[in-house]
């Protein structure tokens, strides 16, 4: 009998994360329109982008709001993008799934500053991925104060097991938002030396480097490497369908942030494992 209390409490702790993680991503909605616009963030409250009518409070609601307006402003009908309540559910998937994230680039740091720490992380990434998906722009602001504040957890990690650790751990980090930094940089340079044109922005090196101030160097280099891969593919299958021109740009901080997102869940050893195995099998 004094079992079923507590399992109906460690049920609840996933809802109650989920619950949280779409807030925040209503939040970061608000973040990822108002941002490029240079607009304030808290002033004035969620509007219809067309006709301005403030939204009431239960309209306000993370998913629930879009639904019960079926997705349609409730003065001037104008279409509400299924992008909010979409960003709202990913947020809180990605939330929930920082529960159970055991990222190596921390050491053995506590349970509560490892999913602390993951919340963090892709509410910082998830903006950035909006803003580059629409403007083809990493803001420079966003990388740098996220480079920051993954090298304070950094050092918070280190810290939480032994003075030596933190030193390692902030040393190993540093390194490589430094490199990251320099190698995207010059890829950059270089690239524009051999096609006379940048092939990649240097918004991308930047957020580079704040991935490593939060990976390391182990895992900003997996990161970059599923990012590569996972950009090639959706590269090449735009230009087979046709939907992206020859030449043509897109944003590849996306795919940063999803090979950053992917090496946090489940640890650079995960990803090692699949590459042995996949080597055992040629
Ligand atoms: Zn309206």
């Amino acid at each position: 009998m004094l079992v079923e209390p507590v399992l109906a409490a460690n049920a609840q702790i996933p809802l109650l994360v989920a619950l949280l993680g779409a807030c925040v991503g209503s939040f970061l909605n608000v973040v990822a329109w108002r941002l490029p616009r240079r607009e304030s963030l808290v002033a004035p409250a969620s509007h219809c982008p067309r006709c301005g009518i403030p939204l009431a409070w239960h309209q306000n609601l993370p998913v629930l709001g879009w639904l019960l307006l079926r997705g349609r402003c409730g003065h001037c009908r104008g279409g509400i993008s299924p992008r909010y309540p979409l960003v709202e559910l990913l947020c809180a998937g990605l939330w929930v799934a920082a529960l159970e994230a055991r990222p190596s680039a921390l050491g053995e740091a506590p349970a509560w500053l490892l999913i602390g720490a993951g919340w963090l992380l892709i509410s910082w990434l998830l903006p950035l991925v909006l803003i580059d998906g629409d403007h083809l722009w990493l803001p420079e602001p966003l990388c740098r104060w996220g480079l920051l504040l993954g090298l304070l957890i950094t050092l918070a990690a280190g810290l939480s097991q032994s003075q030596g650790i933190a030193r390692a751990l902030v040393f190993n980090h540093l390194l490589a938002a430094c490199l990251g930094l320099l190698a995207f940089e010059g890829l950059s340079a270089l690239a524009e030396r051999l096609i006379g044109k940048p092939a990649l922005g240097l918004g991308d090196a930047k957020l580079t480097a704040m991935l490593g101030a939060w990976l390391g160097l182990s895992g900003m280099g997996l990161a970059v490497t599923l990012a590569v891969f996972s950009g090639a593919v959706v590269g090449l299958l735009g230009r087979l369908s046709g939907r992206l021109g020859p030449g043509q740009p897109f944003p590849f901080g996306p795919f940063l942030a999803l090979g950053a997102v992917a090496v946090w869940l489940t640890g650079e050893g995960w990803w090692m494992q699949q590459w042995s195995r996949w080597g055992a099998t040629l």
